[in-house]
Parts: C-alpha cells; sequence; structure tokens
C-alpha cells in the first residue's frame, strides 16, 4: 500500500520510515513533487493533523496521513502543547523553545511531561485518527545531540538518557510517534483485501 506523507519534517519522516513495515510505503511529498508549507493554525493536534491532511488529500486526490505533535508539560498546564513549534517565536528554533522551557520550569520540582501525537489518515475518502502518548519528565538542562525539537530535554519514563542520547531504535521503543504510528499499522494491516 502506497500513503503520501503530509510532512516536510525531514526527522519526522526518518523516524516513521523506520517503523513502516515493507508492505506500507510512504511517498514524502519530495517524492510526490508536491512543493508546500502545509498550513498549522489550530489550536488542537487534531485539527491541525486533520488539516495536514485535508490539504494534501485535496491537492492529490490519493490516499495520504499526517501528524502533529505537541509537548504538553504539567506544571505548564499542558503547554507548549500544540504551539511546541512557536514557542519561543516565529523562527520555530529549537534551541530558544528549550531556552524558554528551561527558564519557565525553574525551580520547579514537578517536571512531569508527555509527548503525545496525532495521526490524521485519508484513505478512500474516509478520515481516521489515531494518538500516542509518551510519558516522561523534563531534564534540568539539555543533553545529547541526535533527534530534534525537544528531545534533548526529554526523558522518557522507564529511561536514563535523553532522546537525543538516544540511537533512533531506543527513542522509537518509547515514541509517542512510535505509538500512534503502531495504532495506525495495525489498522492497515487488519483492512479486507
Ligand atoms: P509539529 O507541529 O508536529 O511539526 O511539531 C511541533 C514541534 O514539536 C516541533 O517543531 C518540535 O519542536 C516538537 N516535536 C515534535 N515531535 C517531537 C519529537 O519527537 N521530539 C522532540 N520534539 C518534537
Amino acid at each position: 500500500m502506497k500513503l503520501i506523507l503530509a510532512t516536510n519534517n525531514a526527522h519526522k519522516i526518518i523516524e516513521i520510515e523506520k517503523i513502516l513495515p515493507a508492505n506500507i510505503n510512504a511517498i514524502t511529498l519530495k517524492q510526490a513533487g508536491i512543493e508546500i508549507d502545509i498550513p498549522e493554525p489550530h489550536d488542537t493536534l487534531e485539527a491541525n493533523a486533520i488539516e495536514k491532511a485535508r490539504t494534501i488529500h485535496s491537492m492529490t486526490g490519493k490516499n495520504c496521513f499526517s501528524e502533529d505533535t505537541g509537548l504538553e508539560v504539567a506544571a505548564l498546564n499542558g503547554e507548549p502543547g500544540v504551539y511546541s513549534a512557536r514557542y519561543a517565536g516565529d523562527e520555530k528554533s529549537s534551541e530558544k523553545n528549550i531556552e524558554k522551557l528551561l527558564q519557565n520550569l525553574k525551580n520547579i520540582q514537578n517536571r512531569k511531561a508527555q509527548f503525545r501525537t496525532v495521526i490524521c489518515l485519508i484513505l478512500y475518502e474516509k478520515e481516521h485518527m489515531f494518538e500516542g502518548v509518551c510519558d516522561g519528565i523534563i531534564t534540568h538542562e539539555a543533553a545529547g545531540v541526535g533527534g530534534f525539537g525537544y528531545d534533548a530535554v526529554f526523558v522518557p519514563d522507564g529511561a536514563t538518557k535523553t532522546f537525543a542520547e538516544m540511537t533512533l531504535e531506543e527513542k522509537n521503543a518509547y515514541s509517542h510517534r512510535r505509538k500512534a504510528m503502531d495504532k495506525l499499522v495495525t489498522f492497515l494491516n487488519i483492512l479486507p483485501t
């Protein structure tokens, strides 16, 4: 089965391609010849994921899926959440986002947080949603050089190092994105052929 993957984020593409089984083929926007900065105008991950998938579906008429992810920090009432990419401004700088997050959590004992991924699949004109959550804590300082976004300050429950200190395989063993993708893959594999 072929699905267009409605994202331009190279990190997400690498993680997702690693997760997908051989019978499901993700076509990137670049491979599909689509150049677009997909809008994310809404105030929920769900609405943004739907917007992204609908945008690509309306351009191509093809089966596709999108994902939207946010970091939800308990002591900050779920922030930055859907605004994770632009937490410190429109330039979407991961370093500045991390700096702002650590500053806002200064002297706060409760470091609990979760990454949440919402996937919207449009398959033969029907929409299907899948969610994956990864619980963990925010560290007091950044560690590691791998991954992207907030990976350097997030340690998933059950681990002793940040996502940025892990290999891709290690991150995928814990990650929100993998959990949501597992649900998508299970759904696709039980479809009648
Ligand atoms: P998006 O809106 O789904 O593209 O993601 C919003 C922001 O969340 C990204 O720009 C990253 O800063 C952050 N983010 C998303 N997924 C991850 C992840 O797996 N690890 C760390 N940060 C992430």
